[in-house]
């Protein structure tokens, strides 16, 4: 059952004419990579203690959305790459998104919507109830005072707990397929086999935490929303929300809620970033 899952939504992604930009040959995503975690995993009840009490473990979203407990399932993330068209075309920006990446940024979760729902679609038709929280009425967004920005469930968290990536000095996740990603997810009462934890840690696949290095992604912000402590989410917001959305719907008739420059032109940005080579005294 996992390997046609996979299976499926690799041709979904592949497939789907809905995966370019509008009028153009462009693609938007590269093959996904797709990882599940156990609800019962205790990475998800410890969420409450490093996001907030408002962010539901994946039992709490099955008992909100079917009224009903969830003693076994799943969570499947996937992690969708942007090709490198798309990479490339932010390279030279300083300021706003390029057009491709704004548009990307716009249609490209468009589609990662069309892929929630056909994912829940094609485990709800095998007779097991499932959930996409971002596609769901009780997916909020909430404001906390000292973390800022954030929801009733995190997609990035949810990947992390699948094994499919760890946290970067920006808050976005460093993959297989590196940090220039989208996430989706899904909790369903399908009992599926977890993937391969092999973390020691949440910032593993950093080179700012795991060899005090490269730095690349503060450089490029031009908020100034990211130092070596970390994302300042107001920053990015303000930025993001007040300059980026209305200069890319003016210029590209898109509203895209990120300028993206943190996560192009850095060495993390395709694939998990190597250490740097000692220096031979
Ligand atoms: S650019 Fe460098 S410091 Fe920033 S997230 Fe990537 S690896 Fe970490
Ligand atoms: S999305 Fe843009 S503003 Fe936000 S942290 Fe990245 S580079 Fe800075």
């Amino acid at each position: 059952m996992k390997d046609e899952i996979i299976s499926k939504i690799e041709n979904f992604v592949t497939t789907s004419g809905h995966n370019k930009l509008p009028d153009t040959a462009i693609k938007i995503y590269n093959l996904p990579r797709i990882g599940f975690a156990d609800v019962n995993n205790e990475l998800f009840g410890s969420y409450k203690q490093k996001i907030g009490s408002f962010h539901l473990t994946p039992k709490e979203w099955f008992k909100a959305e079917f009224e009903d407990s969830l003693p076994n399932g799943t969570v499947i993330c996937w992690i969708l790459p942007f090709t490198e068209t798309i990479l490339k075309s932010n390279y030279l920006e300083r300021a706003f998104p390029s057009k491709e990446w704004a548009q990307a940024r716009f249609y490209g979760e468009q589609f990662n919507n069309m892929l929630r729902e056909f994912v829940v679609g094609l485990i709800t038709k095998i007779g097991y109830r499932t959930v996409a929280p971002a596609l769901s009425s009780n997916w909020q967004r909430v404001y906390v005072d000292d973390i800022g920005h954030a929801s009733t469930w995190s997609e990035r968290h949810a990947a992390y707990a699948t094994g499919l990536g760890t946290f970067s000095l920006t808050d976005a996740l460093i993959t297989e397929c590196g940090m220039a990603v989208r996430v989706g997810s899904v909790i369903t009462e399908l009992v599926l086999e977890p993937s391969p934890f092999l973390y020691k840690g949440i910032h593993d696949n950093c080179l700012h935490y795991n060899s005090n290095s490269c730095g690349a992604c503060i450089r490029r912000c031009p908020a100034g929303a990211i130092s070596l402590n970390g994302h300042n989410k107001d920053l990015c917001f303000e930025y993001t929300r007040r300059k980026v959305m209305p200069a890319v719907n003016e210029a590209y008739g898109v509203t895209t809620p990120s300028c993206g420059l943190c996560q192009t032109r850095v060495p993390c940005e395709r694939s998990i970033p190597k250490l740097p080579k000692l220096k031979s005294k």
